[in-house]
């Protein structure tokens, strides 16, 4: 399986950055080694000083899919979870400066944390999007739902089809909102998708 993210998919979020708004969507990949689950602790690289946080909706893909019309594509997954794009803040800036891609910054071993469960989509269904929360240490740091989402779930698949086929499996990290932040060893990282806590989890340095 692999691990597709979309990245400056919530206005907050690319203003927060400084980063330009997109005209399609942004997607980069994380291997199958990323992912970090069981709600097991999470340990900060040591070659990082800046590991932030990215709280996202996470679709499973259900079938192989490729060249996706919008109606093929909302038909492609059927429950969404929670998870954690870790990322190297201080790595990436690096990287991005020199015009470098980013694996070294987000496609590192448990950069991929992904909740306890999924969800149907269909207990949603009556919310304007699905809303979703990240609380650090009791506090809560991150909070959206879809409908803040630039590109919808369908617009995603559609445009990522183009150019990388979809299996049985897949994730797709669909984006954060804004409030992003590091992480301290001894953080406790909390995340509820709706009404249920699907993360929950310590940092280690
Ligand atoms: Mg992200």
């Amino acid at each position: 399986m692999k691990i597709v993210c979309i990245g400056r998919n919530y206005v907050a979020h690319i203003e927060e950055l400084k980063n330009e708004m997109p005209v399609e969507p942004v997607f980069f990949m994380k291997p199958d080694s990323a992912l970090l689950k069981g709600n097991r602790p999470f340990t900060i690289p040591a070659w990082s000083s800046n590991l932030h946080y990215e709280i996202e909706l996470v679709l499973r893909i259900s079938k192989t899919g490729k060249h996706l019309s919008r109606e093929e594509a909302g038909k492609l997954f059927g429950e969404i979870g929670l998870g954690i794009d870790f990322t190297a803040r201080d790595i990436q800036h690096q990287l991005s400066s020199k015009g470098l891609p980013w694996e070294k910054a987000k496609a590192f071993d448990q950069s991929a944390v992904l909740g306890s469960a999924f969800l149907p989509l269909a207990a949603f269904s009556d919310l304007p999007g699905v809303p979703f929360r990240l609380d650090v240490n009791g506090k809560t740091v991150q909070q959206g739902h879809s409908g803040l989402m630039i590109f919808s779930f369908e617009e995603i698949l559609v445009h990522v089809s183009r150019y990388v086929t979809f299996r049985r499996g897949d994730l797709v990290y669909t984006g954060t909102p804004a409030g992003v932040g590091p992480v301290l060893p001894g953080d406790h990282l909390e995340g509820w998708l709706g009404t249920d806590k699907l993360l929950d989890f310590y940092c280690n340095g």
